[in-house]
């Protein structure tokens, strides 16, 4: 099928990538052109497993294009994705001026019946915003004849196995009540969707809900067991225990219930905050969410009072070693990562940071240029140079494996402040470390 995508992003990148690689014609548009310049010659702006070569094959195979003309794109595509950001506003809503933009620019230039898919996340009754703005686009340009559909297809790819997760989704919801639409969206996904159904055919507001439901009850998975450590902490039980107490019940499940120093990247937050802010304008009272991003704010200070309350107020002198900056393993995406209030902190009672982190070390880069009070490293060995202690911020595989005798050589002092429980309390003790970890007794 012809496919236009508008937005080069995680989510269009890796969908229009994947689509490409079905047989599909794809072309992606994008407003930012050096990106565009770049995915030309095959350059990927961000780190996916499996992304680049899908990518290079696509091109190769002419199936998939970049350009920044968007009459081109919407020329060509008979199915038309919008997957350009929806960044929280400052009153936490989401902003969809990108999505009402993109909107009226298909509008614009369309040439026949077009189905525009929304494909980024947004709130309750976007689709029906998105049709007034299409409609207004088309009334002005005396071209009202156009017909149109606007269709709700919110995605569920996580970031750091994207690809695997488009190629293999869990499902595939189609907010729809046109049945051409419903075909078109079935005829396009049938590849993906083999050996059992993964369809899910609902009105559109339920697609848009369906979204923001799902990232805020993975939130809510997160900040419960975050409270349950800070617990833990206090009346000296063991969250790991507790984990596997409350996991082995099949209605509650492993997944997802892991303690650590708070969730981050580009969804979680800005998804939390955007369905509260819908359920305040509706004048209803979002309790829970709200509870859940405010233990989550609280918890990415968790590691660095664990610091101070070792250490004292005053860090002057003091270095250390940072292992991991993305805001969870296989990504550089440092969006709300823990690791910055971690750094900022740190920085702030004067510390130096010597940071390492397998895939982001340009992001934060991008985001922090040089200072005197960070220096980025070549490898985890490498941060550990002259640091007083160790500090975990991210679970990479790489920081799973610990050499604890090389660790205890290097280090100035036998420290390590694990924010993500990757190492056993016993075996560090043994050792000789002072251990700090997440509502697990901390040994010093
Ligand atoms: P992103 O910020 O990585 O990419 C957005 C892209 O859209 C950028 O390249 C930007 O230049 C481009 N853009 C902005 N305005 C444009 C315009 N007028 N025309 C063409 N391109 C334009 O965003 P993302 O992480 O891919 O997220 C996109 C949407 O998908 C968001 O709503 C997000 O909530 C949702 N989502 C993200 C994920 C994720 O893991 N990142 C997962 C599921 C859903």
């Amino acid at each position: 099928m012809n496919v236009t995508v508008f937005g080069t992003g995680y989510v269009g990148l890796v969908q229009a990538a994947v689509l490409a690689e079905a047989g599909n014609k794809v072309v992606c548009i994008d407003i930012d052109n050096e990106k565009i310049d770049r995915l030309k010659q095959g350059h990927i702006p961000i780190y996916e497993p499996g992304l680049e070569p899908m990518v290079k094959n696509g091109i190769n195979t002419g199936n998939l294009s970049f350009s920044t003309n968007a009459a081109d794109g919407v020329g060509h595509g008979e199915l038309i994705f919008i997957a350009v950001g929806t960044p929280p506003d400052e009153d936490g809503s989401a902003d969809l001026s990108h999505v009402l933009t993109v909107a009226k620019t298909i509008a614009r230039h369309m040439n026949g019946k077009k189905f525009i898919i929304t494909k980024s996340t947004v709130p309750v009754g976007t689709a029906d915003k998105v049709r007034a703005a299409v409609e207004e686009q088309l009334a002005e340009l005396n071209r009202s004849d156009l017909a149109f559909d606007i269709i709700s297809n919110p995605e569920f790819l996580k970031e750091g196995s994207a690809v695997a997760d488009c190629m293999r989704p869990d499902r595939i919801i189609i907010g729809t009540s046109e049945a051409e639409s419903e075909q078109k969206l079935r005829h396009l996904y049938a590849p993906f969707n083999r050996n059992h159904e993964k369809i899910l055919v609902m009105d559109v507001k339920s697609a848009e809900l369906t979204k923001y439901a799902a990232n805020c009850m993975l939130a809510t998975k997160i900040s419960f067991m975050n409270e349950m450590a800070n617990i833990a902490d206090k009346v000296g039980a063991d969250i790991e225990a507790v984990r596997k107490g409350i996991g082995s019940d099949p209605r509650v499940g492993y997944q997802f219930i892991y303690a650590g120093i708070g969730y981050g990247g580009s969804c979680f937050p800005k998804d939390v905050k955007a369905l509260i802010a819908s359920a305040q304008q509706l004048g209803l009272s979002a309790d829970i969410l709200s509870a859940v991003e405010s233990r989550n704010e609280r918890q990415k200070h968790y590691l660095a009072e664990k610091i101070l309350g070792h250490y004292g107020d005053n860090l002057k002198g003091k270095t250390f070693a940072l292992w991991g900056l993305s805001f969870k393993p296989n990504t550089d995406d440092m969006r709300e990562a823990p690791s910055r209030v971690l750094l900022e902190r740190l920085w702030e009672s004067g510390a130096k940071v010597r940071a390492f982190d397998p895939e982001a070390m340009d992001e934060c880069r991008r985001i922090y240029g040089s200072r005197d009070d960070l220096v980025l490293c070549n490898s985890k060995y490498d941060a550990l140079q002259g640091a007083n202690a160790l500090v975990v911020a991210t679970e990479w595989q790489q920081f799973k494996t610990l050499d604890i005798d090389d660790l205890k050589s290097i280090l100035v002092e036998a420290v390590v402040f694990d924010g993500r429980n990757q190492y056993e309390p016993s075996e560090m003790q043994k050792a000789g470390f002072d251990y700090y970890c997440v509502g697990r007794p901390d040994i010093n």
